[in-house]
């Protein structure tokens, strides 16, 4: 019997055609396999009928641990037997099927590390030590198929020794297009913020030393440069925060174990699983009761993010220091990608850095490190990017035709649904210049093009001022999409449909901002989405509340505060009291109470993020958001330590939930109970005040399933009252597996309401 099989999956880069040859031997059967240009793999096969089934069945039982498969097809061909042996065959450079993909980065694995740690092994001290099992992938490939003359790795010829584990059917190494030693292998070395060469030894425990000693340096990785530097002393911190105009943002770190991790945080089972998975995010983690290290990594949280190295080089970076951790952030300048190019990094980090730890591989596609956190036991992706992008998210129905989304304005991805697979871009960042529109074209046609997809149609926000409306109007345009614009609040709940297959749910959303279809600010939203309609319906949301000054309410919360508490209260005295923190003092104060009277330069909003911000304010928690969520973070931090006190009713008038008296009661009672005490009571409000509302929609429409979306489904203490609240009603409740709650996410939704609905 002669048979032809083709694989699509995630098939290529993961030891697939080594495992081919494998059973192929095996069951003895001859014949080929080789990689395919669309991503997939071919295989014939010539043998008994019995042992093609054999083989079939160990294809589907003992697939390579990283492989995916997503389709077999199998077809019988005529013609007299031709093989006599089974072989590995040059790549076809030719793709008619859709919808493989090539691995995403994965860590070092255990095999590597033991040899990388073996005096008596060929690649001991080797930092790039790889094998079938583990190393770069989407970063290095610039084409398919996924052969070595495709990827980074083309400028390193495979010595002898390489070689020979190359063509060897039994080696680990066989066919493992990274493989690479300290003699053929891309090369570390070490240069000064001006690019001179600095003549060590070991280039890589050099900077080791040097991070140690308080000195910041630049690391090149898989996909982009890091800034590090150590994290026990203040020094360094306050040098790099004033040189990256960071004052607060929290910083991410890299600790050498989850031994050393433990000595400063709190780790459990799941946390301690994530950290040391293949995918290696930053996992955030609570501080403990004895943390050593600076208070300015991550000041005023309560959490840290934590990572464990994931190449050699990490590794070795802590072989002869005490440093238990360095701080590990992505080297980009302010609203940018993070840099991959070395005469960039140079250019872009010398006054920020003293030292550059190089390699010589080229990085083909930038990816930045993955964010999570667990609520109890359930992951939250803060970000989605490296060691998860570009696998694709799987969704329980296929959409009905393959559309692109685009996402918002920040923490950006970009979206190919196909089918039932998204494949979700690695993050890509605020769209708010051309340096990252052209990132996110880029990658979008990349992942469009690695797919091998038929985009019918690209979906984007409904703000008609974002970047990312203007690029989907373009691309529309050129390649005569269809343009679908989908409300922001609206995408966010249309993902989780996505994830979970749901058909109809009562969806609450809450976020910062996201343009309304009134024009209006939203943020607090309660919506019926259903797959019978194509669109949605706001059911509820939050009391509109004034930002006095539009954008600039939203740096400087007490303007949000002083917006909700004028209509009940002389506020006048408490803002003189609070004159140091606004930046115009007594005289902006008397503009702000003179705008309020006549409600002039007044927007309205239903954000949850800005009641939060206000609180957050009135605790004197933040006054100045110096980052992205940063009141809302700090108001988090304080509150998990804190009661419900205050205790208090959910007000609800018709369709919208009060916040002005919950802000009223905190303020009054800002003497007489703590500040943990009064946050965690304003999260109690809001979560059982929106759950509440939500499963009174859910009773009037008849609807069985809730769900919670928005960034501020990332907030513990929202997620887990609002899921308590709603499950205790009998309800089913759904939150984000796979896919980022917050505008990481958008991209999902917004591809699967132009793939799903045909206007
Ligand atoms: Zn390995
Ligand atoms: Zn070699």
């Amino acid at each position: 019997m002669r048979v032809k099989i083709k694989a699509t999956g995630i098939v290529q880069g993961v030891g697939f055609r080594p495992f081919i040859y494998r059973i192929a031997v095996k069951n003895g059967l001859n014949g080929y396999v080789r990689n395919r240009g669309d991503a997939g793999v071919e295989i014939l096969l010539e043998g008994e009928k019995e042992n093609i089934e054999c083989f079939l069945k160990d294809l589907r039982e003992k697939k390579p641990p990283l492989a995916q498969i997503y389709e077999i097809i199998t077809s019988p061909i005529k013609g007299k037997n031709k093989y006599e042996n089974f072989k590995i065959y040059k790549s076809s450079e030719k793709g008619e099927l859709s919808g493989s993909i090539i691995p995403p980065d994965i860590a070092i694995c255990d095999e590597c590390l033991k040899e990388l740690r073996d005096p008596k092994d060929p690649r001991y001290n080797y930092f790039f030590i790889t094998c079938t099992n583990c190393g770069p992938r989407y970063t290095i490939i610039d084409r398919l198929p996924y052969d070595r003359k495709n990827t980074t790795m083309k400028d390193f010829s495979l010595c002898s020794f390489c070689n020979s584990e190359y063509v060897n059917p039994l080696n680990r190494r066989f066919h493992a297009q990274t493989v690479a030693c300290s003699k053929c292998g891309p090369k570390a070395y070490l240069a000064t913020s001006k690019g001179e060469l600095v003549a060590c030894k070991s280039p890589i425990r050099e900077a080791g030393r040097l991070l140690s000693e308080g000195l910041i340096v630049a690391i090149k990785g898989y996909g982009g440069f890091h800034v590090a530097t150590a994290t026990t002393k203040d020094e360094p911190l306050i040098r790099l925060r004033e040189v990256k105009h960071r004052r607060q943002k929290p910083f991410a770190i890299m600790a050498p174990s989850l031994e050393v991790v433990r000595s400063f945080a709190k780790l459990s089972l799941k946390e301690a699983k994530l950290l040391a998975s293949y995918t290696r995010p930053i996992v955030l983690l609570h501080k403990n009761e004895n943390y050593y290290l600076s208070n300015l990594i991550a000041p005023d949280l309560h959490n840290i993010g934590v990572m464990l190295p994931y190449t050699g080089l990490h590794y070795m970076l802590f072989d002869e220091i005490d440093e238990p951790a360095f701080v590990m952030t992505s080297a980009n300048p302010p609203n940018q990608p993070i840099i991959k190019e070395d005469d960039e990094a140079l250019k872009k980090l010398g006054d920020t850095v003293d030292y550059v730890l190089f390699h010589n591989r080229k990085i083909a596609h930038r990816c930045d490190d993955s964010v999570v956190r667990v609520h109890r036991k359930h992951q939250v992706f803060l970000r989605r990017s490296r060691g998860y992008a570009p696998a694709p998210i799987m969704l329980k129905e296929k959409v009905r035709r393959c559309a692109v989304g685009l996402g918002g304005e920040l923490n950006n991805t970009t979206c190919v649904l196909l089918e039932n697979k998204a494949f979700i871009s690695q993050h890509i960042g605020d769209v708010e210049n051309i340096e990252t529109r052209d990132f996110l074209e880029n990658a979008t046609k990349h992942l469009t093009h690695l797919t091998n997809s038929k985009v019918e149609a690209v979906a984007c926000d409904l703000h008609p001022k974002f970047t990312t409306t203007k690029l989907a109007h373009d691309l529309a345009k050129k390649n005569d999409w269809q343009l679908i614009q989908v409300q922001h609040h609206y995408a966010h709940i249309a993902a989780l449909m996505a994830e979970h297959g749901a058909k109809e749910i009562i969806g609450i959303c809450c976020d910062g901002y996201g343009y309304g279809v009134d024009g209006e600010a939203w943020g607090g939203e309660i919506l019926l989405c259903t797959q019978e309609t194509s669109g949605f319906k706001r059911l509820a949301h939050l009391q509109k509340q004034p930002l006095i000054g539009g954008d600039i309410a939203t740096r400087y919360p007490l303007r949000v505060a002083a917006g909700i508490l004028h209509k009940q209260l002389n506020i006048e005295n408490w803002l003189l009291q609070n004159q140091k923190h606004f930046p115009y003092g007594e005289k902006e104060i008397q503009i702000i109470l003179h705008q309020l009277e006549k409600e002039n330069n007044t927007f309205k909003t239903t954000s949850c993020g800005r009641v939060l911000d206000a609180v957050a304010a009135i605790l004197g928690v933040c006054y100045e958001r110096t980052y992205e969520g940063e009141p809302a973070m700090k108001l988090e931090s304080i509150a998990i330590k804190g009661k419900n006190v205050l205790k208090l009713e959910p007000k609800i008038k018709g369709n919208i939930l009060d916040t002005t008296q919950m802000l009223l009661e905190v303020f009054e009672n800002r003497q007489k109970n703590s500040k943990a005490d009064l946050a965690y009571s304003a999260h109690t409000y809001l979560a059982k005040g929106l759950a509440k509302l939500a499963i009174e929609k859910t009773l009037e429409n008849d609807v069985k399933t809730l769900g919670f979306s928005g960034g501020a489904a990332c907030n513990e203490i929202l997620a887990l009252t609002i899921q308590k609240t709603v499950e205790a009603s009998g309800f089913k409740f759904l939150v984000h597996e796979t896919n980022p709650p917050g505008d990481g996410g958008l991209s999902l939704g917004q591809a699967f309401v132009a793939g799903f609905y045909i206007l």
